[in-house]
């Protein structure tokens, strides 16, 4: 075979790959925008958290009642976040081909032994990484609305009639 006849094959080859792949790098896009989304509003919530941690202290010279609780519903409203922003990352390296070192967050090619940044082993799990359930069916059901967060009360009672 000419080398002519071989690059002209490679070349058939890798357009129809391209062809294939766009449908991919349009998604990849898509969850680019979407974690970029999802991150925006984690970073609020975490200024908002600080802010109500602060405005307490400043207060009360500590963080305790109503502000504890503030803070609590801010940071499982960010870790709901967290969770979508991680299963979009997955399915952003998956198609990409790649994948995230569980040690060092290194983003590496699928087919990587060791991490070449941490040298982490990549078919032992890290040693605190237990929180993502490899296989589990439940793509996490209802999608997630995080409540606004404000300080005066809606008038959500429903018991109060004149
Ligand atoms: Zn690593």
């Amino acid at each position: 075979m000419s080398v002519l006849d071989e690059l002209q094959k490679l070349a058939a080859g890798t357009a129809k790959t391209v062809t294939q792949k766009s449908s991919d790098i349009v998604e990849a896009a898509r969850l680019n925008i979407a974690i970029n989304a999802e991150e925006d509003k984690i970073q609020k919530l975490q200024l908002a958290i600080g802010r109500r941690i602060y405005e307490e202290y400043a207060c009360n010279g500590a963080i305790a009642g109503d502000a504890a609780g503030d803070v609590a519903g801010l940071c499982a409203q960010a870790s709901i976040l967290e969770g979508n922003a991680r299963d979009m990352k997955s399915k952003l390296y998956s198609l990409r081909n790649v994948k995230e070192c569980p040690k060092c967050k290194e983003v590496l090619d699928a087919d990587m032994v060791f991490c070449y940044s941490c040298g982490h082993r990549q078919d032992e799990p890290a040693e605190y990484a237990d929180e993502s359930g490899a296989g589990s069916g439940d793509p996490g059901g209802a999608a997630v609305e995080p409540v606004e967060f404000v300080r005066s009360d809606g008038g959500d009672t429903g018991a109060d009639e004149d």
